[in-house]
């Protein structure tokens, strides 16, 4: 017969036969189990409750179906802001409870069903032993964060398990499958769901038969452990290559050495102290605010998908470049392609890439040959407009040409049916234009796809003024089916993620003129955050195509980004200096064993650049070359925000980080702007972007902040509110 105990909001105690006392997570009103304030208090409430006689083991249990999710991240975010040593508190006050558990009389075992993650798993590794399901994953994920488990998981799994183990699982932030977590030594069992409680009282039994020496297991758990300086050398090693912006996979690593020879006891203090001060580096607040902001986007572009069209079959023109990649990535979703070319040449092509990728998934194992054949199966080649009223979208991907795209869109036209998406991939043309000449504007969008479409996550969803809502719910849905990640754009010059580009190349553009050493721009951009700079980007991308783009974008946005000089984009396209597809253009490209093309200084551009910088050259700080490329880069994001070109801060954002590469740990260049100068939540770093932007008034618009950022600065607010 069980009794009740204790009954609160997070979980409840019942008692058992034969002196056994089950502890069940069972969150009211919520579908999973979270670590927070209230669900520790509770759990030692609920401690202090226990028999006081004739207790003899602890079974802890979930009613859900996970066992416990780490902190809500909302709560971690808060966390974040806190004073140094409120964290600390907050962080012991929660080692103080799970010590409570982990040393009370009788033994204690934890049965995980699916998941125990981050502060989930601290708690599971409280009790003596852990049985998991099989489908079950345990990981601490909280170094993706920024931050460290802090709620004793640096000091429970090494000596849990040895430092190689803790230092890989907490450095890594991955989640581990069942078995390896057996492997390690992180759960003692595995079995099914339903032999879980079964398995979990088996093992308590034989714990509490004597069968199992628990006692021993506490004793080495409460001690310091064995530390082999290879190991920690090993990796440190691995963990400064990324510590510069992202310090906590390292921090993880120095603590873990300082306290190995220290008592379990003794160890808290220190883990407390390393968490807290992780959870002030601006690292830290970019990383929990992104993933926060993105669960907002997720949520919205959800919703906006729901209203579309279900895809069942694309047609794709043009068989290039972009449009066999757009082919590849929507067959292997599951979607057949109709891929029309003018010539077969091209069809032969692009059909042969989405082979050779696929066959690369089949050598690797990552794809069965049965599996890749019916992917290539399902995209049907054609040099004809044949079956086009099978389709729910079209995506044009032809040349980038006004005429050719009309002239193709409105042949398609004819064919579909009423309502079939006609989505055009053009990276400058703009949208109203490309309709201008169709019967049904409104069925026309832009999809705007990143090179190599296969691996880049974004797409922009382009609206023009004639698109209908439901024209873009269906592409929205559609690009989700694909797996990338949508944003809807305003129809203007650049969209939404070359408009930003463009502002910071006009900034690179000016930099040069006024005599800075490229190598040096690019080294400081590159320290700061990218994965590269401005001049190797333009290098890969073609200095002709910036060249026409940079026109296009001067044209539209002319106090930004036009020029009254000659910049060095125009002179080494005038060169004929191309990049990486000339062989030469910032640098000097020749092929290594592999065919890839490998960078090199190239003594001809010194020379080259000398006739664009009527000052000769000019020394520059590091934090300058930044804040003139930056600044122009987020004052054009706030003036995007400003013509609604998107609707939100977080949607710039992401943006600039899945289409560009902007340095998850500086949130965006938006969520840069917001917290320039290192000021926290509540004080505007806004003022500080105005501040810097008047030392380079006299570089003309690009530095001249919209309206929108210079009222939010004024108010001392942000682009993201509160946080
Ligand atoms: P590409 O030259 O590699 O491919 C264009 C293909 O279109 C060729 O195979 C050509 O035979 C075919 N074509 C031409 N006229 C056609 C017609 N009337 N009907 C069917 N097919 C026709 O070009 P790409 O780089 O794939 O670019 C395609 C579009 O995507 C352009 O609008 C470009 O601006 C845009 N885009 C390119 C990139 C990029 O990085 N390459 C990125 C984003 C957008």
């Amino acid at each position: 017969m069980s009794t009740s105990l204790f009954t609160g909001e997070h979980l409840r105690v019942i008692s058992l036969e034969d002196g056994i006392v089950e502890i069940c997570l069972d969150r009211k009103h919520d579908a999973v189990n979270k670590v927070d304030e209230q669900m520790l208090a509770e759990l030692s409430q609920a401690l202090i409750q226990l028999p006081s006689s004739g207790l003899r083991g602890i079974l802890f249990t979930s009613a859900k179906e996970g066992f416990l999710a780490g902190a809500d991240i909302a709560v971690l975010q808060k966390l974040l802001y806190l004073p140094h040593q409120k964290i600390v508190d907050f962080f012991l006050s929660m080692d103080k409870v799970l010590v409570a558990l982990e040393d009370l009389p009788v033994p204690v075992v934890c049965a995980v069903n699916g998941y125990a993650l981050g502060g989930g798993l601290e708690v599971a590794l409280s009790s003596d032993y852990r049985v998991i399901t099989s489908g079950g994953q345990v990981g601490f994920p909280e170094v993706g964060f920024g931050v460290l488990p802090g709620a004793s998981g640096t000091v429970r799994t090494p000596r849990l398990t040895d430092a190689a183990t803790a230092l890989a699982w907490i450095t890594s932030a991955r989640h581990f499958k069942a078995d390896a977590a057996l492997e390690a030594g992180m759960v003692d069992a595995i079995t099914e769901t339903d032999q879980l409680r079964t398995t979990a009282l088996d093992w308590l039994q034989r714990a509490i038969d004597g069968k199992l020496d628990w006692q021993a297991r506490r004793i080495k758990r409460r001690g310091p452990f064995a530390a082999d300086p290879a190991i920690f050398a090993a990796a440190r090693a691995q963990a400064e290559k990324n510590a510069r912006h992202t310090p906590a996979a390292l921090t993880v690593v120095n603590l873990l050495e300082r306290c190995a020879p220290l008592t379990r006891d003794e160890a808290f203090a220190h883990e407390a102290d390393a968490g807290a001060t992780l959870a002030h580096t601006t690292t830290a607040r970019a990383l929990v605010g992104i993933f926060m902001a993105n669960q907002q986007l997720r949520k919205k572009t959800k919703a906006l998908s729901s209203t579309g069209r279900t895809i069942k079959r694309v047609s794709v023109l043009g068989a290039g470049i972009m449009g066999g990649g757009i082919a590849y990535t929507t067959a292997v979703k599951g979607i057949p392609v109709l891929l029309k070319d003018i010539a077969q040449g091209a069809l032969d092509l692009g059909t042969g890439e989405a082979k050779k990728l696929l066959n690369k998934q089949v050598d690797t194992g990552r794809l069965k040959a049965e599996k890749a054949e019916a992917i290539l199966a399902s995209i049907s080649p054609t040099l004809e407009f044949k079956e086009f009223d099978s389709v729910d979208i079209v995506v044009e991907a032809v040349v980038e040409n006004l005429k050719v795209k009309q002239e193709v869109l409105a042949q398609v036209e004819s064919l579909v049916r009423p309502g079939t998406v006609l989505a055009s991939n053009t990276s400058s043309l703009a949208i109203a234009d490309i309709a201008a000449t169709l019967k049904r504007p409104q069925d026309v969008v832009g999809m705007h796809f990143f090179n190599p479409v296969q691996v880049m996550p974004l797409v922009e969803v382009i609206k023009s003024s004639k698109s209908s809502d439901a024209a873009v719910a269906t592409t929205v849905a559609y690009a989700l089916a694909m797996g990338k990640t949508p944003l809807v754009v305003k129809d203007c010059p650049g969209f939404l993620v070359n408009r930003l580009l463009g502002a910071y190349f006009a900034a690179f553009n000016l930099l040069i003129r006024d005599g800075a050493d490229f190598n040096q721009i690019d080294r400081a951009m590159e320290q700061w955050g990218l994965p590269m700079g401005p001049a190797y980007l333009l290098d890969m991308a073609g200095l002709d195509t910036l060249d026409k783009a940079m026109a296009i974008l001067g044209k539209a946005y002319p106090e930004v980004m036009a020029a009254n000089f000659t910049t060095v984009i125009q002179l080494l396209a005038g060169e004929k200096r191309y990049g990486q597809k000339t062989g030469a253009g910032f640098f000097r490209y020749e092929a290594d064993a592999k065919g890839k093309p490998k960078r090199a200084a190239d003594p001809a551009i010194v020379a080259l650049i000398t006739r664009i910088q009527p000052n000769g050259t000019h020394a520059f700080s590091d934090e300058e070359i930044v804040d003139r490329l930056m600044l122009a880069m987020m004052l054009e994001a706030g003036r995007c925000l400003d013509e609604q070109v998107v609707d939100s801060a977080i949607e710039v954002d992401a943006g600039m980080r899945l289409g560009t590469g902007f340095p998850a740990h500086h949130g965006g260049p938006l969520w840069y702007a917001d917290t320039m100068g290192g000021t926290s939540g509540g004080i505007s770093g806004l003022k500080e972007v105005m501040r810097r932007c008047e030392r380079y008034q006299s570089l003309g618009g690009a530095y001249i902040p919209g309206a929108g950022l210079r009222r939010l600065a004024e108010q001392g607010k942000t682009f993201y509110g509160d946080r």
